[in-house]
């Protein structure tokens, strides 16, 4: 009988081992026109790269929703570098920017606009923390572990569960997390979620524009470890309708005059300005947002803003230790685990600071 004496993972390590003869494997990383992170590879000459010196380069924008057929270019503008953890050092993850043709911002470069924001109110020093919880798919899009006909045995036992039936994929998970620690993101931690099947990383503090950039290339990990594991990443806020917990992206907030004593004043200010602009900060909170903001399973509703320290069914929660202390920071509830962190960072500089000057 023929033996498989290698597994083709074991083949692939081997060709990864190779020398590339001063030449490295640059990665270019953007966002498309639904919030998918797309990516191609480039040959650079070994040297430091940073997003000043490194070049400018194209795709067809046609082919992802970004631009006409007949004027598809899109240009990608590098604007941040990650270790690469798949192919490690010396290669790159390159983040960029998508601009048109005519010197632009493409329609969904939602960065642009954050940074000028991050910017204009950098002497505040914003601090960010984004929760990301997303569901785990298998490739017939049921969540993995869930019986093929029926439902898995209520909440409860999930969350941060421990043991076989409470959890699956933590390889995936573990995986990710010692990726973006390589890559240098500012992972911050890991938990499983309330509903199987659904996790949860953080990634933060991270002060002004940094948030949106590690929290996108973290998602870009998340996707192209889980492609080698076999599994769908799903960020649909209610993935199973139900009694099923939805999937949010916490987005936890402070200042430097809110991290200090007497920051108390700051943080309930900010909510106050906030509440005045619910609605605006919905329309950009994600999208199927109303699927998951009933007012049931740790949600506050989508048509009312509420706040309170240690409230989880509240838009905005003040953390207990933060209520006691007197000053740190507190969390916004409302944006779904589809969001863009570049337009709820950028939205909550607007309300909290004002808009830029054109
Ligand atoms: P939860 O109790 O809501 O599940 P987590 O521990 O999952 O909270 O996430 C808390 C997030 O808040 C982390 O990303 C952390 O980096 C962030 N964070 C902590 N302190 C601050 C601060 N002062 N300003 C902004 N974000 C902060
Ligand atoms: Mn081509
Ligand atoms: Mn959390
Ligand atoms: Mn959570
Ligand atoms: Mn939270």
């Amino acid at each position: 009988m023929a033996a498989v004496l290698t597994s083709r993972t074991d083949t692939l390590s081997k060709y990864m081992k190779l020398d590339q003869k001063g030449n490295i494997m640059a990665e270019y990383i953007w966002i498309d026109a639904t919030g998918a992170t797309r990516s191609k590879s480039r040959t650079l000459k070994e040297q430091e790269w940073t997003p000043e010196n490194l070049p400018t380069w194209n795709f067809d924008g046609s082919s992802t929703g970004q631009a006409p057929g007949e004027n598809s270019d899109v240009y990608l503008k590098p604007i941040a570098v990650f270790s690469d953890p798949i192919r490690l050092a010396p290669n790159i993850l390159v983040l960029a920017e998508c601009w048109d043709h005519d010197g632009t911002p493409n329609k969904f470069n939602y960065r642009h606009e954050c940074a000028k924001l991050m910017e204009a109110h950098a002497v505040h020093e914003p601090w960010f923390g984004l929760e990301q919880e997303f569901t785990l798919l298998d490739l017939s899009d049921r969540p993995y572990g869930w019986p093929v006909n029926g439902f898995p045995a209520p909440q409860g036992e999930y969350y941060c569960g421990v043991g076989t039936g409470k959890v699956v994929q933590r390889d995936i998970i573990e995986a990710h997390y010692k990726a973006c620690l390589y890559a240098g993101i500012n992972i911050s931690g890991t938990n499983a979620e309330v509903m199987p099947a659904q996790w949860e990383f953080q990634v933060g503090p991270c002060e002004g524009i940094a948030m949106g950039d590690h929290l996108w290339v973290a998602r870009f990990l998340l996707y192209r470890i889980s492609e080698e594991f076999g599994a769908k990443v799903s960020v649909h806020p209610k993935p199973i309708p139900g009694d099923w917990n939805g999937a949010g992206l916490h987005s936890n907030f402070s200042t430097k005059e809110m991290r200090v004593e007497g920051g108390m004043k700051h943080i309930e200010s900010a909510i106050k300005k906030l509440e005045g602009r619910h609605q605006e900060h919905i329309a950009v909170y994600g999208e199927d947002n109303d699927k998951r903001l009933t007012g049931r399973h740790e949600t506050g509703a989508i048509d009312t803003f509420t706040w309170g320290v240690a409230n989880r069914g509240a838009s905005i929660r003040i953390p207990r230790e933060v209520g006691v202390k007197g000053y740190g920071y507190f969390e916004d509830r409302r944006p779904a685990s589809n969001a863009d962190p570049y337009r709820i960072t950028g939205i909550i500089m607007e309300t909290v600071f004002g808009s830029v000057e054109e």
